[in-house]
């Protein structure tokens, strides 16, 4: 396989790892997960995952009941886990090492998160998997997504989506919606799409670390992004 990135952020929300089932994680989803990840890793790919946790608590849908903002946000953040935790599994069980590093302390269930322990851990071929966000409250995966894509140095942040890709307006409500094959970072925020939070497109911007969005949930879609096929957008 030949591969025009060699190593990578990949961002999994966590709603997708519901699959069909409309809350938790639905193992078919997670071992198709798995094995598209197991195959850019054969194939020299080094890895770093990031994952969300709206597949079990959103923080903001928490304080919208009455919960405290933070408490909510820190909820959210042991959701990331508890997904970090399954994807873990599912790799190690195809035979495909994997490490959970957290944002925040809690050994023994991850090592804390270093730059340098997360580059070592990807070189030896390992998933390098990084679990609570930024590990601070008022932040979402996607800005965490970014800031560990900056900090490792990854060639792209990839960003695994049930659509295939950005389009001028949502296509699951717009059918007359059109896709992009390449948008700026600027464009995004002036034409205020939604497909990231705010905070990450720009930290993304100003740290040149461009954005590949693409539907994650067609197997075989990674290692066609990892090839270099046109698929998805690219965020520049
Ligand atoms: N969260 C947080 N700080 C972070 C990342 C996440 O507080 O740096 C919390 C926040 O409450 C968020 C929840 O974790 O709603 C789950 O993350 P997210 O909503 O990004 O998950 P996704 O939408 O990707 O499933």
């Amino acid at each position: 396989m030949k591969t025009v990135y060699k190593r990578i952020l990949l961002k999994l929300s966590g709603e997708s790892l519901m699959g069909s089932q409309g809350y938790g994680i639905d193992p078919q989803r997670l071992a198709d997960y798995a094995r598209q990840v197991k195959e850019i890793v054969e194939a020299g790919v080094e890895v770093g995952i990031v994952i969300g946790g709206g597949n079990i608590f959103r923080g903001l849908s928490g304080a919208a009941q009455g919960f405290d903002r933070v408490k909510g946000d820190q909820m959210g953040m042991l959701a990331t886990v508890i997904n970090s935790l399954a994807l873990s599994s599912a790799l190690e069980a195809i035979g495909q090492p994997a490490s959970v590093f957290t944002a925040i302390a809690m050994v023994p269930i991850g090592e804390q998160y270093t730059k340098w322990r997360a580059i070592e851990a990807m070189q030896q071929g390992r998933v390098a998997i990084f679990s609570c966000g930024t590990g601070s409250p008022y932040f979402t995966t996607d800005t965490g997504s970014a800031l560990r894509g900056i900090e490792i140095e990854a060639d792209v942040m990839l960003k695994g989506t049930r659509v295939d890709g950005i389009y001028t307006a949502d296509p699951e409500k717009d059918p007359t919606a059109t896709r992009f094959d390449r948008i700026s970072y600027d464009e995004i925020v002036e034409r205020g799409l939604k497909v990231m939070d705010m905070t990450a497109t720009v930290m993304c911007k100003e740290n040149g670390l461009p954005i590949h969005v693409f539907n994650m949930d067609v197997v075989g879609n990674l290692r066609r992004v990892i090839e270099g096929e046109s698929i998805g957008t690219v965020v520049y």
